[in-house]
């Protein structure tokens, strides 16, 4: 099927949007009524590139009210669109594909496309070339089934354009607003040492005169916080204390995507420690500059050792330490570190114990930049197995921990997003209050 699957799946694009057309109706009449009501015109008429490079005009409905794409169905219909595929582009933005990307225009353009669904969860650290490609490659009805399913759910988390702060504040915990890229990037000039590397605009924090918040060549304390995190520091003093004088917080996870979404604001993307990891190790092996793994049970650091060097060879761990330690062996290990001359230290205690750690020991350690990284080795040497990227796509990575080790995780979940997101809607009204 793989090998010609265009006859089924354009049999799979008319009955679905014939489907939708007959249940959706009701709306798409009263959205184009609206339309010429409102704008005058039916459509507006979009000119992009489709299959072969081939142009054509893309419809969405005229007026700046919801259900514009909802007309993208008749580009389906005309045979000009897909139900999924990559992103139709314009002439300026087909120009700037890369030659080695060409294959996505190889089939036609979809209403919903790998990447935007990406995006709306925040995970879309690729290139949009490179999830394309991945998705012609594998392009069925299945595959198509699965991405529109998954569009219409994340469809529920993203959307909407809303402002983008540089810098996200939940219950006075400071957190960069950024990429992935730019998070890695900001790693990597800290572990090389280079001195004078760019600094993201948003770390001037005012008042923050904190020796853990340092610039580059010296020492970093870099924290990941998911809302379990942040129920954490509503109430845990001296953690929340550590967390905003670190040199930077970075969100983890939908939580804090749709706690940005409750306050009117934008999450430019969801920087979590688990994604970044890889990127570290594979920038880490480039720029040859080496990590230190301490924490998690014995024998786990150093599995997540082999599986990386085999993905990324070239790769250094310049150290392995177990976190079952007892404070008589704590400046032993210390020295070691140290002496391991380790860009990144990788600590994996568990949120808050790791932090606190960091922050106890920031003068004694030397390593530039250090990170609590909580249970991420369990991850990557394969001990708990990560959620598949459909379950991360639509949000829903917790539900797949919960199910995994329900004893532990049922509070941090079924007590704590609900808890966390109360707390967010305390305080946007708060805030709504003060700026009365
Ligand atoms: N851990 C450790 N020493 C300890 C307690 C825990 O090294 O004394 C490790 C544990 O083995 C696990 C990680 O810390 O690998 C915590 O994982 P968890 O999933 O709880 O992290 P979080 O959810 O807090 O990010």
């Amino acid at each position: 099927m793989n090998r010609s699957p265009d006859r089924a799946l354009r049999t799979f694009d008319l009955a679905l949007t014939l489907t939708w057309l007959i249940l959706l109706a009701p709306f798409w009449l009263v959205r184009a009524l609206l339309a010429l009501i409102g704008a005058g015109r039916l459509f507006d008429h979009a000119h992009v590139l489709g299959r072969n490079r081939r142009p054509f005009v893309r419809l969405t409905f005229a007026g700046p009210l919801p259900g514009r794409e909802l007309a993208a169905l008749f580009n389906i219909l005309r045979g000009d669109m897909a139900i999924a595929g990559p992103r139709p582009l314009t002439v300026a933005e087909a120009a700037a594909v890369p030659a080695e990307a060409n294959i996505r225009f190889s089939v036609p353009p979809g209403l919903f496309s790998p990447y935007q669904v990406q995006q709306r969860t925040g995970i879309a650290h690729d290139p949009e070339s490179e999830l394309d490609r991945r998705f012609v490659e594998n392009r069925s009805v299945r595959a198509s089934w699965g991405l529109s399913a998954r569009a219409l759910v994340a469809g529920l988390l993203g959307g909407g354009e809303r402002p983008v702060p540089p810098l996200l504040d939940f219950f006075g915990v400071p957190i960069v607003n950024t990429t992935m890229d730019e998070a890695v990037d900001w790693i990597a000039a800290r572990a090389s040492n280079h001195p004078g590397a760019a600094r993201h605009p948003s770390l001037s924090k005012e008042g923050n005169t904190s020796d853990l918040a340092l610039g580059a060549g010296e020492k970093a304390l870099l924290a990941f916080v998911n809302p379990d995190c942040l129920n954490i520091a509503y109430t845990h003093d001296r953690y929340r204390a550590v967390l905003r004088q670190a040199a930077r917080v970075l969100p983890d996870g939908i939580g804090v995507k749709i706690g940005c979404r409750m306050r009117g604001v934008g999450l430019a993307a969801n920087v979590n420690g688990t994604d970044l990891f890889p990127r570290l190790c594979e920038r880490a092996a480039r720029d040859g500059f080496s990590l230190f793994l301490l924490g998690a049970r014995p024998g786990i650091a150093e599995l997540v050792a082999e599986n990386m060097q085999a993905r990324y060879p070239g790769l250094m761990i310049a150290g392995i330490q177990h976190g079952y330690f007892g404070p008589d062996e704590e400046d032993a290990i210390i020295a070691r570190i140290n002496a391991s001359g380790a860009g990144v230290l990788l600590v994996a205690f568990g949120v808050p114990r790791q932090e606190l750690w960091l922050a106890d020991h920031h003068d004694a350690l030397t390593p530039p930049v250090r990170m609590g990284v909580g249970g991420l080795f369990d991850f990557y040497s394969g001990r708990i197995p990560r959620a598949p990227l459909w379950l991360r796509e639509i949000g829903l990575e917790w539900v797949w921990r919960l199910i995994q080790e329900p004893g532990r995780m049922w509070r941090r979940y079924i007590l704590g997003n609900p808890l966390f997101l109360y707390r967010v809607w305390k305080q946007a009204r708060q805030e709504a209050k003060a700026h009365e």
